[in-house]
Formats: C-alpha cells, sequence, structure tokens
C-alpha cells in the first residue's frame, strides 16, 4: 500500500480540500495538507468519490475481446443457459482471461470493489472459478474481487452440483449462489435447504439470483425469510434482482420489503430497464440495504453494457424516475458507499477511516458526473493508483 496526498479535489463535489491517503486508509482530508514527501496528485478541481462498487456481476462469461457476439438465442431462461453452455465449449472461453478483460475495463471506469457470481456446473466443473481465483490473485491491491459459487444451469435438475458447490466453497468462493427455486429447479425446498446447508457448513453467506416475478418470486421470498428465521441468518443471505419486490400491489410488495428490513436481507439490482425491479426510495425508506451491479455484459445473454457502474448509477436513476440532485446522490450511494455496505463492507465512503479508495470524476456537480460519465481522471485503490484517464494502467490481455 502506497501513501498518496490528492491535492484540489472536491469531495462529493462539495468544497475543495486534499485528500491525504496512508497505509492504504484516508487519513485526512482537509485544506493544505502537508505532503512530507508523500506522492502528489493535483485533482484540478475534480470531484472525488469512493471507489465504484460493482455489487453483482459475472466475470467468467463476458465475450470481451472477441468479435461481436451474433445472438440468436430464444426467449426462454433455459435457452439463454443452455446456449451460454454451448458457446463457452465452441469458443473453449477462458475464465482467467475474460475475467482479467473485464475487471481490468472495470477498473478503468472506476470499479474497485466486485462481487461475481462464478459458473458451477457438471459440465465445466469448478474451472470457472479456477480461473476467475487466479484472477484474484493477479489483480490483488488493484480491485478487490468477492466470489459467489454460482449454479446457473441448476441445481437439483443437474446431479452432481451441490457437490461442486461444497467443493468451490472448500476452494475458497465467499459465498454459496442459487437462482430461481421454483421457475429453475421445479423444487424450491430442495434447492433452498441445499444452499443454506451448504452455507452453514462452510459459515458463509447466500446471494440469490430471483428472477421470479410476482406471486412465485413473493412465495420464492418467503420460503427464503423462512430458512433465514429457522437458521438465524439474519445479514447473511442477500437477494440479486429480487423482481418481486417490484410487484404493482404494493400492499404485497411493501410486506416483502419490511421483512427484508427485518431479516437484513441486503437487495442488490442491477436496474434492467425491461423489468419491474425493487424501488431504491421504498428500500432506502425502509431502511433495507441495497446495492447494483452492471450484470454480465457482452455475453451470450445479450449485447447491451460495458462495466461502467457510473453509467449504471444513471440507468438506476431512470429507472427510478430520480431527477433532483439529492435523489441522483442516492444512486451514486448505491453504486458506491451503500452498495460496499449490502456486501457488509462498513468502511468504504470518502471519510477519515475509510478505505483509500478514490476516484476522481468530471462535472460542476455529482448529478452532472453521474448523467455525463465521462472517462474517470484517475482511479484509487487503498491508496494505489490504478487507473488513469478511463482505463486501468495494467493492460488488458
Ligand atoms: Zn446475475
Amino acid at each position: 500500500m502506497t501513501d498518496l496526498l490528492i491535492t484540489n479535489a472536491r469531495p462529493m463535489g462539495g468544497a475543495e480540500a486534499d485528500i491525504l491517503i496512508k497505509d492504504g486508509r484516508i487519513a485526512e482530508i482537509g485544506a493544505n495538507i502537508a505532503a512530507n514527501g508523500v506522492t502528489v496528485e493535483d485533482a484540478g478541481g475534480r470531484i472525488a468519490i469512493p471507489g465504484l462498487v460493482d455489487a453483482h456481476t459475472h466475470l467468467d462469461k463476458s465475450l470481451l475481446g472477441y468479435p461481436w457476439y451474433v445472438n440468436t438465442v430464444g426467449p426462454r431462461l433455459i435457452d439463454k443457459i443452455d446456449n451460454e453452455r454451448a458457446v463457452k465449449r465452441e469458443y473453449g472461453l477462458d475464465a482467467h482471461v475474460q475475467s482479467m478483460r473485464q475487471s481490468l475495463q472495470s477498473v478503468g471506469y472506476g470499479t474497485t470493489l466486485i462481487r461475481t457470481h462464478v459458473d458451477i456446473d457438471t459440465d465445466q466443473g469448478l474451472i470457472a472459478l479456477e480461473g476467475v481465483m487466479e484472477t484474484r490473485r493477479q489483480l490483488e491491491g488493484v480491485v478487490e474481487i468477492e466470489i459467489v459459487a454460482f449454479p446457473q444451469s441448476g441445481l437439483m435438475r443437474r446431479p452432481g452440483t451441490a457437490e461442486l458447490l461444497d467443493k468451490a466453497m472448500e476452494m475458497g468462493a465467499d459465498l454459496v449462489g442459487g437462482l430461481d427455486p421454483c421457475g429453475m429447479d421445479r423444487d424450491p425446498k430442495g434447492h433452498l435447504d441445499t444452499i443454506f446447508a451448504i452455507a452453514e457448513k462452510h459459515g458463509k453467506g447466500i446471494d440469490i439470483h430471483l428472477h421470479e416475478g410476482g406471486e412465485l418470486g413473493a412465495f420464492s421470498m418467503e420460503m427464503i425469510f423462512e430458512r433465514i428465521r429457522a437458521m438465524g441468518m439474519q445479514g447473511k443471505v442477500a437477494v440479486s434482482h429480487a423482481f418481486c419486490l417490484g410487484l404493482p400491489d404494493w400492499n404485497v410488495s411493501q410486506a416483502l420489503i419490511d421483512t427484508c428490513a427485518e431479516l437484513d436481507v441486503p437487495i442488490f439490482t442491477t436496474a434492467p430497464p425491461s423489468r419491474e425491479v425493487p424501488s431504491l426510495k421504498r428500500l432506502h425508506a425502509a431502511g433495507v440495504r441495497f446495492g447494483a451491479g452492471v450484470d454480465g455484459f457482452r455475453d451470450t445473454w445479450g449485447p447491451y453494457g460495458n462495466g461502467d457502474m457510473l453509467e449504471r448509477a444513471m440507468l438506476l436513476g431512470m429507472k427510478n424516475n430520480l431527477r433532483r440532485d439529492d435523489e441522483l446522490a442516492m444512486a451514486l450511494d448505491v453504486c458506491t458507499t451503500g452498495g460496499a455496505l449490502a456486501m457488509d463492507r462498513s468502511a468504504h465512503a470518502l471519510e477519515v477511516g475509510g478505505r483509500g479508495d478514490v476516484v476522481l470524476v468530471e462535472g460542476e456537480s455529482v448529478g452532472e458526473a453521474i448523467v455525463t460519465h465521462q472517462p474517470r481522471k484517475l482511479v484509487v485503490t487503498a491508496g494505489n493508483i490504478v487507473g488513469r484517464d478511463g482505463a486501468s494502467l495494467r493492460a488488458r490481455p
């Protein structure tokens, strides 16, 4: 970890100040801080924000570096899942190379913390996990990567997957994943009992993909709540997407949101324009921890996206009809400090004692920085300069 003094920055768009990072932490924010031999970077009046947090992505899936993928995939979830397995085989997709490409692209955009769901299935076994773990090793000090062992192809419908998830946790995955216990596995009890048992065995948390909408999604949420209560796993179980929290019937969705608050269930969104999503303001009002991510991008699932969490803050704002500057600041919080908090990292704020992750962005205000999302001038991870002028310093493979 390097010490660094950033001068003439505007923390969160406020008055100019210097930011001193020592031993990877923010040691001081104020006027005219003495350098005392520390490396100095002049922010030139740019806005300083905390490191961006991509709390939901799939580093092993991106086709970055390949020619444009001509997508002819069918409309159902299972079509996309089956297609992806076939393409992976055809391309011989290397999860290490792809995760390096995506991670470094994200670093250029100012992301310093990532939660990635990595495919574990009976086709490819644990090879994607090994690849992403290698990326995590190589990018230590550049970007922090948290890994969810993710049964993308189903759990109960593909015998042998549970054993692979168990092994993935032994190898060093951080969380157990899950996927649509009704819609995908058609065995919600089997699916949820299995992932909760694996999590309990390894003393780890859970992050479940729940695309199930409406009443079906609400049913799965209730089953997740039951298990959190029974096993005392409050604060340890997150739900990604949670489209059912965007149910038009507010009586039903508010009850689910209130239970998420009661049982401390963090929610992660990708703010997809095509789906009903949990409302940022309603989750905020209820006190539910809330993060956002870019999800997979430029992969067999879809052509959109680039890894930019500042752009995602804009999409989150558009999806949630946020127009006021104070509302845009809420969207940025979800994509930085709030997202980190949803990942159980409490010291990811631009304040003394916080992690020395700082990004310099362009704009008169935070609102303008989000809306224009121009190339990031500087990206700092724990006091190390890791990106400049929109690109990571380390070249992409
Ligand atoms: Zn996902």
